[in-house]
């Protein structure tokens, strides 16, 4: 499933957005009962209202969203790469995530200090960004310094050893990996072994006040401009206001949010943010016990797909019966689609579409 991590700086919200997303992961706990809970991890259900759609038709037993894992690093700050404060400790936890958001305070409050006394955007995501790539060259050098005494019994480490010399000269400079150019495999070995956080996607994350999120403020303006420089994500939200929407239900949500003049929830802001930057879609399983949502990458192929459920799945593909989601809803059932021929027989080059309803057939 998705993972994404958060950073900012201290006092930005993020504990108060993290605090909402544990909320959605507890609203929903009874079914996710599988999930260890970890004091730093929220694992939160995917909003997808075509769930809905076919739970009501097949009325399944369960239902059973796909999830994004949200997990926090406490007390990153100026240093924090150095060992300063918590920070380094907790960047370990961010490495294995896929995306990273990062949490811009973009609200003035007088009685909420802000590390550095005033409030300013670029200047506080440039901090966070410095102690990012420098915890990313602490780690390019360390395994810069082992594959160097290891190349005398391997010599094939050589092109690893010069692309990673490039790349740390290029971090030094302040610029995260994700800018570092060219694609060789060398490289591609390295980022893939190293899990480099300044490689990953990001989504800038305006944090306003309740009187900022229908129009954008100068600071809203300035994230969202660095944003679009970067070609990265932004979302404007706020945690504040994240926080008491999660405790209300659909229909309550939907006036809260239309009283504020918009239309999605931070939250489902960010899921969708994170799928589109990750290329990731849905496809459904729907039987009388569960009818359940599967996250993978657009472009998989169906025995790719089949893997996201059980590793045996991909390994016992035979073929896979699929039926387009608006297939699925105009004839409501699997046997009448299959009576009106729109239930197609896919073999293992199928490519799979945003809102299939699959049922695979494999061998054990
Ligand atoms: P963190 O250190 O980044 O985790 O920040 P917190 O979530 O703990 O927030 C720090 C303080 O800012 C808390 O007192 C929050 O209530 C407050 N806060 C968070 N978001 C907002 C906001 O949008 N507006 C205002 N005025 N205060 C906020």
């Amino acid at each position: 499933s998705l993972s994404i991590g958060i950073v900012g700086l201290p006092n930005v919200g993020k504990s108060t957005l993290f605090n909402a997303l544990t909320k959605a992961q507890n609203a929903e706990s009874a079914n996710y009962a599988f999930c260890t809970i970890e004091p730093n991890k929220a694992v939160v259900p995917v909003p997808d209202s075509r769930l809905e759609v076919l739970s009501d038709l097949v009325k399944p037993q369960r239902v059973q969203s796909s999830t994004v894992d949200f997990v926090d690093i406490a007390g990153l700050v100026a240093g924090a790469s150095k060992g300063e404060g918590l920070g380094n400790k907790f960047l370990g936890n961010i490495r294995e995530t896929q995306a990273i958001l990062h949490v811009v305070r973009c609200f003035d409050d007088d009685d909420v200090i802000h590390v550095s006394n005033s409030v300013d955007p670029i200047r506080d995501i440039e901090v966070i960004e410095t102690e990012l790539i420098l915890a990313d060259v602490q780690v390019l050098d360390n395994r810069l310094e082992r594959m160097e005494k290891q190349l005398k019994g391997d010599k094939t480490l050589a092109p690893k050893i010069e692309v990673a010399k490039q790349l740390i000269a290029h971090m030094n400079e302040g610029q995260p990996a994700s800018t570092f150019p060219g694609e060789h495999k060398a490289l591609g070995d390295l980022l893939a072994e190293l899990h480099l956080i300044t490689a990953k996607n990001v989504i800038y994350c305006a944090n306003v006040d309740e009187d900022g999120v229908a129009e954008d403020n100068e600071y809203v303006a300035s994230v969202k401009a660095l944003a679009a420089e970067r070609g990265a994500e932004f979302v404007k939200i706020s945690a504040k206001m994240e926080e008491e929407l999660v405790g209300l239900d659909e229909e309550e949500q939907k006036e809260f949010l239309e009283s504020y003049g918009i239309e999605e929830s931070g939250l489902h802001q960010i899921i969708r943010t994170g799928f589109h930057s990750l290329g990731l879609i849905s496809y459904f399983t729907a039987g009388v016990k569960e009818v359940r949502a599967w996250t993978i990458h657009d472009g998989d192929k169906a025995p790719q797909a089949a893997g996201v459920i059980h590793t045996d799945f991909e390994r016992g593909f035979i073929r896979a019966e699929v039926i387009s989601y608006d297939n699925y809803v105009k004839f409501g059932s699997e046997s009448k689609c299959r009576s009106e021929g729109v239930l197609k027989v896919e073999g293992k080059d199928y490519v799979m579409k945003d809102g299939d309803v699959v049922h695979f057939l494999f061998n054990v």
